[in-house]
């Protein structure tokens, strides 16, 4: 099965199953349609960066991003998702981050918890259907893993258990445990995946800051490649760093790991000497940027087409874009991966401007080259 076939309408899914030997089960068996994408050299491609988004267009606050959305404008989740359809995501990835316990009693909503997440499922949920693709849960650092208090893993463990246990009620077909910069709080969300998650697979992210050491002291692709042994069907690296400086711990990672790897940077200029977007400075006044002032250090849309053909080549393949993402970088991630979401209808044509393109020759639009010449001379 060619793995663009989950962008395409119902009846071209419906006319590929019957070419497949295991199409039947794909659709049904939650593990092995996540699974099965990968067989062949298959990928996996996946739309993440809502909470960033949200708050970009005045839904989510900063500081806390708390997914209240969900509750507060619950169309306005299921359009977002739609849109990364429309783009290319194989995923619909439940719009629970942070709608954990603890973030919910950061601003006293504790008692909306379980209907949070029940309506993000359940939205997801009903999008994924309609469009024959995935849909994931999600659980994610807690913010009060401790290594050094045991105590704080019993309710690290029972805040995973009740998402999941939620997530797999509403249908999920994987779970995602994500940005965790602590090994050992990664590994509980694995482990609890593994007890709750009624045998559905496991990716598991880690988020890297800087140096190349997870929190707890073990470089990421030693931690990776423990999170594989202990059952995760996919490893790798969510957030934190852009694309340039995530690839070369990609690298190490894919040297180390058997299985699907995970790469899911931010979308944003960082460079050795500011590895993570957290640490990046305005290039002309030397402020810090993070959180709310990046746009200025904002990947464009050729890094991310570089950044999706490195990782192609280096057999990335369970790929997508964190905090900073949009429509339109699917979209080029996509297209790089040989798929044709919808979106591609309107990819750029710039032959049909008749300032730049191809139709500026023609003798109606003879002041194109004088106009041109006004818009890119500078000063
Ligand atoms: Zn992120």
């Amino acid at each position: 099965m060619r793995d663009h076939t989950f962008n395409y309408h119902v009846s071209e899914v419906q006319i590929s199953m019957y070419d497949y030997d295991f199409s039947f089960y794909t659709f049904f068996i939650p593990d092995v349609r996540l699974v099965e994408r990968f067989k062949d050299g298959g990928s996996v491609l996946i739309a993440e960066g809502y909470m960033w988004e949200f708050e970009r267009r005045g839904y989510l606050k900063a500081g806390g991003f708390i997914p209240e959305v969900v509750l507060d404008h619950p169309d306005m989740v299921r359009a977002m998702h739609e849109e990364f359809v429309h783009s290319g995501t194989d995923v619909v990835e439940a719009f629970t981050y942070y709608g954990h316990r603890e973030k919910l009693r950061l601003i006293g909503r504790e008692d909306d918890l379980e209907k949070l997440n029940r309506v993000a499922l359940k939205i997801a949920k009903e999008v994924a259907d309609k469009h024959g693709l995935l849909m994931a849960g999600g659980i994610c650092n807690t913010g009060i893993y401790n290594p050094d208090d045991p105590a704080s893993f019993d309710t690290v463990k029972n805040m995973f258990k009740e998402q999941i246990e939620w997530a797999i009620e509403e249908g999920a077909d994987f779970m995602i445990g994500e940005t965790f910069n602590d090994f050992g709080e990664a590994m509980l969300a694995l482990e609890a995946i593994q007890k709750y998650g009624n045998g559905v697979p496991a990716v598991i992210t880690l988020t890297p800051y800087i140096p190349d050491v997870t929190t707890d002291d073990i470089p990421f692709p030693e931690a990776c490649r423990r999170l594989e042994e202990a059952g995760a069907a996919v490893v790798g690296l969510n957030c934190g760093r852009g694309p340039a400086t995530m690839l070369p711990l990609l690298k190490e990672i894919r040297k180390v790991c058997k299985g699907p790897i995970a790469a899911l940077p931010v979308p944003f200029r960082c460079r050795d000497d500011c590895r993570t977007f957290q640490s990046l400075k305005d290039p002309d006044s030397g402020v810090p940027l993070y959180p709310v002032d990046l746009s200025c250090v904002q990947c464009n849309r050729s890094d991310i087409k570089k950044f999706s053909q490195e990782c192609k080549d280096i057999g990335i393949n369970y790929v997508g874009i964190c905090c900073g993402n949009c429509p339109i970088f699917m979209r080029e991630l996509a297209e790089v991966y040989g798929r044709k979401p919808e979106a591609c209808k309107y990819s750029p044509d710039i032959s049909l401007s008749f300032i730049f393109g191809e139709s500026s020759k023609e003798e109606k639009y003879s002041r194109s080259s004088k106009i041109r010449d006004f818009m890119v001379k500078g000063n």
